[in-house]
């Protein structure tokens, strides 16, 4: 069984002993540098000049620099900017003021596994890796409790990185969770996985195949929409509750016995095959290459794919009918609708 730490594993003094500069104030950064704050921690944000986050910071009174200014004071960089900026971030400002001794964190091991930044010898890299966004992260945290974290070791120049990864891992409540021992290599390659096959790239187009056969075949959009993507959620709350033993426990028996005989004929054995040419895809490299290359290229695939995703009937056929889910108009997050194209 996987290695577990919780509350009374860590030693909060560690952290906050260490002056931590966290780059970037979205999703991630936002939720660790309070929780951080409220542990006892001196937080520094680093953000460019101008940055739209910076009111954001500023308005909840934490300091704020340039990614080199807060660098060059922490003893503890953490990268939270997105993925596919990390790199550049992280040669022209945070790279040149790292002294041996300092430390750097992720909460996602894509660039160190890929190499994309290459740390220099003398520092600890570390992760802490949220289970959750960090709205829930910094919510639970609040709340009392926390979100699970993955922790891991890439570098212990100092002999002590496990104690910091660990206080740190405390300090923004993962701990009251739990913490899971796993290393950038796993993290990373089943971080993708999971999000290309199953949760984000399997089910998106499971659903819209889904609405595509049942709209093609005359009926209603609307009923197609409860069908196929507003109940999924009532399942996943199952899954997660008493995984898909307690999910076909809780169905009617029709639809348990359709789950059985019909499952497997949607689901074949080359959907298998497929999802393990995906991994090859991200073990070998491919796909982080695919990622970052179009990135450098202003993301020109990506945009343009994003914008054919948005124009799938199902889209407005959902904008319409969440008009009648009142219970979803108060969500808190910044996510406006019709927005992504
Ligand atoms: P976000 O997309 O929310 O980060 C945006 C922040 O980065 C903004 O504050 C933005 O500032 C800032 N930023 C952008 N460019 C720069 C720059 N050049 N210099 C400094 N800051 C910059 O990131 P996430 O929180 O989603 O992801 C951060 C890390 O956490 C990633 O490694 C991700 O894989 C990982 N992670 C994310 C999870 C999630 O749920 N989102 C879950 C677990 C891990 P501005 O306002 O100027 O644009
Ligand atoms: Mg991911
Ligand atoms: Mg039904």
């Amino acid at each position: 069984a996987a290695e577990r730490y919780y509350d009374e594993n860590a030693d909060l003094s560690v952290i906050q002993g260490t002056k931590v500069a966290v780059i970037g104030y979205g999703s991630q950064g936002h939720a660790h540098s309070l929780s951080l704050r409220d542990s006892g921690v001196e937080v520094r944000i680093g953000l460019k000049e101008g940055s739209a986050s910076r009111d954001k910071a500023a308005a909840e009174g934490l300091e704020v620099g340039t990614p080199a200014e807060v660098s060059e004071w922490a003893d503890l960089v953490v990268i939270l900017a997105p993925d596919q900026i990390q790199a550049d971030i992280y040669n022209s400002e945070i790279a040149p003021n790292l002294t041996p001794g300092n430390a750097l964190l992720f909460a996602h091991g894509f660039n160190i596994r890929f190499d994309y930044i290459q740390p220099p010898e003398g520092v600890d890299v570390i992760m802490v890796a949220p289970k959750g966004p960090g709205h829930v992260v910094r919510r639970e945290y609040v709340d009392g409790r926390g979100v699970p974290v993955l922790v891991a070791v890439e570098a212990d120049a100092s002999g002590k990185a496990w104690d910091l990864v660990l206080s740190y891992a405390r300090g923004i409540g993962g701990l009251r969770a739990g913490g899971i021992k796993t290393t950038f290599t796993e993290e990373t390659e089943s971080d993708l996985f999971g999000e290309q096959t199953v949760l984000c790239g399997g089910t998106s187009h499971l659903v819209q195949y889904g609405f595509e056969v049942l709209t093609e075949a005359g009926y209603q959009p609307e009923i197609a929409y409860f069908e196929v993507l507003h109940e999924l959620k009532l399942i996943v709350d199952l899954m997660v509750e008493g995984g898909i033993a307690k999910q076909r426990w809780s169905i009617s028996d029709t639809a348990e016995y359709g789950d059985y005989v019909s499952g497997p004929r949607v689901i074949t054995p080359d959907v298998k095959k497929n999802m393990e040419a995906v991994l090859a895809d991200i073990q070998n490299g491919k796909f982080a290459e695919r990622f970052m290359n179009d990135q450098k290229n202003g993301a020109s695939e990506f945009k343009e794919l994003r914008s054919k995703e948005e124009t799938h009937p199902i889209e407005s056929t959902g904008r319409e009918l969440r008009k009648m889910f009142a219970w979803l108009k108060d969500s808190e997050d910044d996510y406006t609708e019709g927005t992504a194209a």
